[in-house]
Order: structure tokens, then C-alpha cells, then sequence
């Protein structure tokens, strides 16, 4: 039989970063399974750290977790949710990884006595992991987004891999560089230049681009695709202009009105059936839905990784805010989220009581004492108003210190993470976190990944579930404390999802008749939530929303 040829789409960024590499990557994934073809994605990200999981999240956007516990970026959010897949660690990398890898294979002997040096040992290894997800994923079609723009000093040698792999093999590997028409206010014409030098600096790396995409704020026409064209070298049907859309869920279908898939399939020699009518129709009616909900929901989301200089960030919290979509589309419901951040709360007062005009309130998670008591003023207002409440990891773990606090009349209830001498400690470390802070040991040593839950029969959480048994996603070093379990429980809060050996308190929350919707979970059902399939805690959470906008 012959040997399946694994073929290698490269996404690059020119002139800006934020203009969408990551949806782009997860979009031409999507287009491709949609021909028949089986993909999968890399993310690269250029940065020294070994993974996102030390990284603030104004830094670097949301840190999405994968099954196996790996602490990623949250493009990865992106290709699971686009492309249906459940990457691993082999899908993603950094600098600090490779070179770690390249180091402790030379400590090794497995180079043999060989001189090792940047290049080609560093490509090597870079391409070395990029073939491996291929067989991992049994993949016709690995994606791989570089991360950052073409000319930065850090993803040089990201690029020379790339490049070596189309040495290699010139027909397996194909070049998508997503680049930056910007069209200044004041002269009112979109410019190509910036991506004309962008494209010289990728062909100084070797490689020549065989799509570009062309983002800008409308959309690009024929005069500078001619120019383009000629002054870089390439095709004119390879010109592809994708201008800004209201919802990021039309980008395939918008590439597909482009040909994409069958261009790409052209210029690697790729065989592909036709797309598949019955998922393109779902997706089709599932991005309508953006647009076509008239009736909206108001949704308060209130954390603390928002600001970056002047500026306001909602991307630290975006599978919280793609969840909330996905429920709330599937009850043909339009959110409108508001972020709110907690520091503003921790006065109260008539602060306070503007959280009446939104139909329901979230708190993520986070790390750290800048916001508790803020949040815990927001979680008290909630649950006393009646206002449907989801918090997620540290939103449960302030719900429970609420409750301690507000019901159970433990005045000084805390986290060990924010007050370890207060004499009431209902959230504590886990046992076996302890060691790792005592040696500073903190990346990616937290408890990660998925774990099982057994649900409390009769439940909100259970009936919103509708299983015994689910399994979610983890990243928390604290924990509900044993010592107060029956206390709570005596008090009124019902932890419906327990782990196994029932040590771990997975979900808390107040029964149907105390509170339309007051619940919490040490996991991230984010990270689960699927366009085609809402997470159900979300569904159940928009519901009761839905309810309270009613009344
Ligand atoms: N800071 C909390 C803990 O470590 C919550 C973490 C989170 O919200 N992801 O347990």
C-alpha cells in the first residue's frame, strides 16, 4: 500500500500580531476536516518559558489547559473548538521547551560528540515535534501557526525549520501568511506597503508565500490585489482578502466563498472529497445565530485581568466568554457581556446595586488577594438578590468563602493563598501543593488536566448534566477544606460533584428552592464548551438567566 504523504500548512503573521493567525489556523483546519481530510494544529509560541501557566494573563490572554494538563495558549481554545479535537502537549511548543529538549539530549550523549549548535540542531528538534503530531494524530494535514509577525528576532528560527521542511519536501509544505492592511483615518486609502515589506522579510527567511491573507478593516480591491501581485510575487487568485467581520464563526465560511480549501488542496497536490453538507449546514446555522438573536441576555463577568496600559483586554477570559456564547445561542439568546472588575466592588454601596440590571453574573478564575473582597461583596449581593450566579475555580472558592463568611457566621473565612494565619481556612492548600511552594517549585505543578466527578442525584448540576459521571478540566492548587465539609453541608450548600474518594468538593451549590442558580465549580467547564455542543453547566446557567430577565 502507498505511504500517506502528511502535508504541512505553515501560518505566519505579517506587519501587526492580534489579527487573528490563531482563528485563521483553527479556520483553515475546520475548511480542510470538512473536505474529508484528517488535521491537526501546532501552536509555536516564540516566548523562553516552557509553557503559558507562569504567565499573568494580561500578558498573554487566557492560559487554556488541555486534558493532559498542559498550560497553554489560547489559540489552542481556538483549534479544539474549531477543528473538534483534543490536542496534547505534543501540540504545542516554545522556545524554553525546545531548547530544554536540545539540551538535555546533548547532557545525554544522543548527539554523539557532535558539535551542537543553534542551527540546525534547534530547527531539527522544532521539526522533529512537528512530524511527531502528525503520527500522534494519524494527520493528513498538520497546521502550524508561528506565533508573533515575520521579522521579529524571536521566531527566526521557527522559520528556518519551516523552511527546511519545504527544502525537504517541496510539495508537503505550503505558506499562509495572514498580514495587516491598514487604512489611516486621515488618508482614507488602504495601504499595501507594511505587508509588501512584510513578505520581503519572509522571502530574506527563504520562503515565499503561497496564500495571503489579506486583513484589513474592509475589504481589499482588485487595484491593490494587482499591485501586490506583481510587487510580491504572487498568484492573484492566491490574494485572498478577509476583511473584519462581527463574529469570528463566519471566517470559514467566508474563506470557503474564496475557494480556500480547494486552492490549498491544489498547491499541495492533496486529493479531497467534496465538503460535507450536513456539518457545513450546522456550522452555517450555528453562525447565523450571532447575528440573528434579536433578544439579548445581559451577562456581568467580573475579574481582574483586564487592563494592558490604557487599554481594556477581555482575552484573559475568552473560553468564559465562547461558552457563554455557544448556551446562550442555542436558547437563541444575544449575551451582552459587561466586564466588570472587582477591585471596584470591595466598597459596596450603590456600586453594588447596579449589579441589579444584569439577568446573571459570573466570576472566573484567578489567582492572588488584588480583588477577593470585592468579588466576595458581588457573590453576596448575588446570592441575596436571587441574581443567577456561576463561579468558576477560584468563583467557586470565593462562593464557598461567602457562604462561610455571610451564612455560617465565620467572620474571618479566607483562602490559605490570601490569609494562611485566618483561624477559619474553608479553602486550603492541597496536601501534596504544599511541598511544591516550599521549593518554589511552581510551573506546572498545579492540579491539572482532567478528573473524574460523581454528581449528586436530583442536582441543578447533575439534571443540567444529565449523567452520574463527567469529566473536566483542572488548574488549582487550593481546595475546599475537609475539615468544614459537614458544616457547609449541615449549613445548606450541597456539593453535588464530588471526586472518587469524595476527598475533593468538585461543584457547590444552594438547592432550587433557596436560589434560582448559585453554583460553582473547582474545575473550568470553559475549556469543554463547544460551538456544536454548549457546555451544560452554561446551558443550565443561561436558562436561569433567561428566567430573571423575564421577571
Ligand atoms: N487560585 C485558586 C487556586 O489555585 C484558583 C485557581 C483558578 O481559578 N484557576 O486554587
Amino acid at each position: 500500500m502507498e505511504k500517506k504523504q502528511t502535508k504541512y500548512i505553515f501560518v505566519v503573521g505579517g506587519v501587526i500580531s492580534g489579527v487573528g493567525k490563531g482563528i485563521t489556523t483553527s479556520s483553515i483546519g475546520f475548511i480542510l476536516k470538512n473536505r474529508g481530510l484528517n488535521v491537526t494544529a501546532v501552536k509555536i509560541d516564540a516566548y523562553i518559558n516552557i509553557d503559558a501557566g507562569t504567565m499573568n494573563p494580561t500578558e498573554h490572554g487566557e492560559v487554556f489547559v488541555l486534558s493532559d494538563g498542559d498550560e497553554t495558549d489560547q489559540d489552542m481554545g481556538n483549534y479544539e473548538r474549531f477543528m473538534g479535537l483534543n490536542l496534547t502537549r505534543a501540540n504545542y511548543m516554545t522556545t524554553g521547551r525546545v531548547y530544554q529538549t536540545v539540551i538535555a539530549k546533548e547532557r545525554n550523549l544522543e548527539y554523539k560528540g557532535k558539535n551542537v549548535q543553534v542551527v540546525p540542531d534547534i530547527p531539527l528538534e522544532v521539526i522533529g515535534r512537528i512530524k511527531k503530531a502528525g503520527v500522534i494524530a494519524k494527520a493528513d494535514v498538520v497546521i502550524i501557526e508561528i506565533g508573533g509577525t515575520v521579522g521579529e528576532y524571536e521566531n527566526i528560527l521557527f522559520l528556518e525549520a519551516a523552511r527546511m521542511m519545504k527544502l525537504e519536501a517541496p510539495k508537503d509544505v505550503s505558506f499562509v501568511m495572514v498580514s495587516y492592511l491598514p487604512t489611516p483615518g486621515k488618508l482614507g486609502e488602504m495601504k499595501t506597503k507594511p505587508t509588501q515589506h512584510a513578505i520581503r522579510t519572509l522571502n530574506a527567511s527563504g520562503i515565499q508565500p503561497d496564500i495571503l491573507l489579506a486583513r484589513g478593516e474592509t475589504k481589499m480591491d482588485e487595484k491593490r490585489k494587482e499591485k501586490l501581485s506583481v510587487l510580491c510575487n504572487m498568484f492573484h487568485d492566491r490574494i485572498i482578502s478577509a476583511p473584519d467581520v462581527d463574529s469570528i464563526y463566519d471566517i470559514p465560511l467566508n474563506f470557503e466563498a474564496e475557494k480556500l480549501s480547494d486552492k490549498l488542496c491544489e498547491i499541495m497536490g492533496m486529493v479531497c472529497k467534496k465538503p460535507d453538507a450536513a456539518s457545513w449546514n450546522k456550522w452555517k446555522n450555528f453562525a447565523k445565530q450571532a447575528h440573528n438573536n434579536k433578544d439579548t441576555i445581559k451577562i456581568a463577568v467580573v475579574g481582574k485581568y483586564f487592563e494592558t496600559g490604557d487599554f481594556m483586554l477581555s482575552d484573559s477570559y475568552l473560553s468564559v466568554i465562547e461558552a457563554i456564547k455557544y448556551s446562550s445561542y442555542a436558547q437563541n439568546k444575544k449575551p451582552i457581556i459587561s466586564w466588570l472588575n472587582s477591585v471596584d466592588y470591595e466598597n459596596g454601596g450603590a456600586k453594588l446595586k447596579e449589579l441589579k440590571k444584569y439577568d446573571g453574573i459570573v466570576v472566573p478564575g484567578g489567582f492572588g488577594s488584588r480583588g477577593l473582597e470585592g468579588n466576595l461583596k458581588v457573590i453576596r449581593f448575588a446570592r441575596e438578590n436571587k441574581i443567577p450566579y456561576f463561579g468558576l475555580c477560584y468563583g467557586m472558592q470565593m462562593m464557598v468563602i461567602e457562604y462561610a463568611r455571610n451564612v455560617l457566621g465565620m467572620k474571618d473565612a479566607n483562602t490559605s493563598e490570601v490569609n494562611p494565619n485566618a483561624k477559619n481556612l474553608v479553602i486550603d492548600i492541597m496536601p501534596e501543593q504544599k511541598e511544591k511552594i516550599a521549593n518554589k517549585n511552581y510551573g506546572a505543578t498545579m492540579r491539572l488536566g482532567v478528573y473524574p466527578a460523581h454528581l449528586r442525584k436530583g442536582s441543578i448540576a447533575q439534571e443540567a448534566y444529565g449523567v452520574q459521571e463527567v469529566i473536566e478540566r483542572h488548574r488549582h492548587r487550593y481546595e475546599v477544606n475537609p475539615q468544614y465539609h459537614i458544616k457547609f453541608t449541615e449549613g445548606g450548600l450541597v456539593f453535588s460533584g464530588v471526586s472518587p474518594d469524595r476527598r475533593l468538593m468538585e461543584i457547590a451549590e444552594l438547592p432550587k428552592d433557596k436560589h434560582p442558580f448559585f453554583l460553582g465549580t473547582q474545575f473550568h467547564p470553559e475549556f469543554l464548551a463547544h460551538p456544536l455542543r454548549p457546555h451544560p453547566l452554561f446551558t443550565a446557567f443561561i436558562k436561569a438567566c433567561t428566567l430573571n430577565a423575564k421577571k
